[in-house]
């Protein structure tokens, strides 16, 4: 059956509503390109945003095999035993750069996503990571008006995804599995200076000495590392998606999180911070675009890219001239 064409009200009243179909439909309509989809979500967006909030956010990261599909089953079907809902959105730009996906494209936390109080969105596709990455700061506010109390934005330990999910979320998870190898897991490029809780997965079995043993390493390296919050001291955790040892122990640390930087301010104070960085960001992707569309840059621009390439203009001088031209 078509799908009948839903008025900004439509999808305002289904969203608030909690309705499943029209959150999904919302979603799809932020995600796309078309500059009418964009104009209607954005004044979507502006309806919802008194409703907005009031969740949880929090991101998960982790090397690919590090179990995030896996946890992310298991803390969401302890979070919706525990009568809360759970939104799961995924950032993954591989997708669009390589056609396939990191984080699968098998039917990813099967389980979960029967559940009642669960809502699982893969990736959007198309576009850059700042653009994936803005569809997916608007779907966790679509998702908030939709009355979800917990928001899990997930991504791959790859590349500058961390850094994005980290400038998106109040609560920030990395997930490790033992022996692994530092350089795998970026305790060297920093990530682990990003995290709110390290996680180290897997810890059942045989496996368990060699995570007690990893687990009292993160500690001796976190005692080093200032901590990404004011006030806050990430602890490093052990836990089993399998057989969900450690996972209340998980949301104990995520509500203490909560709980501690609601007191102090620190929340509020962040999401006000990364709001502000993101109109910034929008500013300058709208600025970027708006030059390069000018029809006086595109004129000029491959005769100045090939003086510039062959050394006959200086790149300083070459900008200012387009600038001129923008
Ligand atoms: P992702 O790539 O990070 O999403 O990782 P997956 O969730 O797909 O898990 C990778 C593999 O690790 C799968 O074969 C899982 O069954 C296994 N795995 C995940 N969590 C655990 C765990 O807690 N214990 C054990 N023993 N295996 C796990």
């Amino acid at each position: 059956a078509r799908r009948t064409k839903l008025s900004v009200e439509d999808y305002e009243r289904g969203v608030l509503a909690g309705d499943r179909t029209t959150l999904g439909r919302a979603i799809t309509l932020i995600e796309s390109n078309a500059p009418a989809h964009q104009e209607q979500a954005q004044q979507l967006l502006a309806r919802l945003l008194p409703h907005t909030g009031k969740s949880k956010r929090i991101g998960i990261t982790g090397i690919p095999g590090a179990g995030k599909s896996t946890f992310i089953e298991a803390f969401g079907t302890y979070l919706t035993g525990q009568g809360h809902e759970i939104a799961v959105l995924a950032i993954d730009p591989s997708s669009t750069l390589t056609g396939g996906s990191i984080l699968g494209d098998k039917v990813r936390m099967e389980q979960l996503s029967r559940q009642a109080g669960a809502f699982i969105r893969p990736s959007p596709s198309g576009g850059s990571l700042g653009g994936v990455a803005r569809k997916t700061r608007e779907a966790i506010l679509v998702c908030e008006a939709a009355g979800f109390d917990v928001v899990l934005v997930e991504t791959v330990g790859v590349g500058q995804n961390e850094v994005t999910v980290r400038s998106m979320v109040d609560f920030f998870l990395v997930l490790m599995i033992a022996g692994a190898g530092d350089e795998m897991q970026g305790i060297k490029k920093g990530v682990i200076e990003l995290a709110d809780a390290l996680v180290i997965n897997k810890a059942d079995g045989d496996n368990l000495p060699r995570c007690t043993a990893t687990q009292a390493e993160m500690k001796r390296v976190l005692h080093y590392l200032h901590p990404p919050t004011q006030g806050w001291h990430t602890p490093a955790l052990l836990a089993s998606s399998l057989t969900h040892a450690g996972v209340p122990e998980v949301w104990k640390a995520t509500e203490d999180f909560f709980n501690n930087t609601r007191g102090s301010g620190v929340l509020v104070q962040r999401r006000q911070q990364q709001t502000v960085e993101w109109m910034h960001a929008l500013v300058m992707e709208s600025l970027r675009a708006r030059f390069y569309a000018s029809p006086g840059v595109k004129a000029h621009l491959a005769a100045v890219e090939e003086a510039v390439a062959n050394g006959r203009q200086p790149a300083l001088a070459a900008a200012m001239e387009l600038l001129k031209l923008g």
